[in-house]
């Protein structure tokens, strides 16, 4: 067994061990796999003696280039209906994971079922009992990850706008001013939005631009 994948098996063990007793973890070919119950609890409190909100049963396949690849979740119980963020490869829609990578600085196994895995559910749970959703309508598909990306950009929802970020933050050599800002103006960057793409240089290298265009012109 390659001890990478050992590695991240034991990690994810260590995460689920104190809250999720339901939850057994393995090594299944070259990815880790967790299934079971999965007990969505109160925030930040130990299993509370009443019991979970909710209950859910779960596979969730971790890829060892974790987290550069994002995890397979499904659930198995027939809980959420088509239609409710449920991606087409009937895998669960935690959300656009490249705005997770570049919005949030800890990427670890624990936030991440503190943070999208467990929003996901808690979110499903709470539209199961009043008709909404806690954290807004998100749109889904294409769509949202629109959003998500104009979000991480600071810009408006706009996909040709999106692409030309995009595109700039793709190129090496960066950042040279007598480009075109991409915001469209028609104005260089060293006399436009210079100062906003110099900061956001940082957070969105050249990898993770060609992987955000890349999904934004091939969504699935
Ligand atoms: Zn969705
Ligand atoms: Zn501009």
């Amino acid at each position: 067994m390659s001890t990478a994948l050992d590695g991240l098996r034991q990690k994810i063990e260590q995460v689920l061990a104190f809250d999720q007793p339901a939850l057994s973890v393995s090594v299944v070919g070259d990815q880790v796999m967790v299934v079971g119950d999965y007990f969505l609890n109160d925030e930040g409190s130990a299993p509370a003696p009443e019991g979970p909100m909710a209950t859910f049963a779960v596979r969730v396949l971790f890829d060892p280039a974790y987290p550069s690849v994002e995890p397979l979740v499904y659930e198995t119980g027939g809980a959420i209906p088509q239609g409710r963020h449920l991606n087409p490869n009937n895998t669960c829609c935690l959300g656009v994971w490249e705005q997770w990578l570049v919005e949030e600085t800890d990427h670890s196994v624990s936030a991440f079922f503190a943070g999208p895995f467990r929003d996901y559910f808690l979110s499903q749970t709470h539209y199961r009992l009043h008709g909404e959703w806690p954290f807004g309508e998100l749109p889904h598909g294409l769509d949202g990850i629109v959003v998500a990306y104009a979000s991480v950009l600071g810009i408006d929802a706009d996909k040709k706008k999106v692409v030309e970020h995009l595109r700039v933050f793709a190129r090496p050599g960066w950042p040279r001013g007598h480009w075109p800002c991409p915001c469209g103006n028609g104005r260089r960057i060293r006399a436009c939005h210079k100062i906003e793409l110099a900061n956001l240089r940082t957070a969105i290298l050249p990898a993770m631009a060609k992987r955000m265009l890349q999904r934004i012109e091939s969504p699935h």
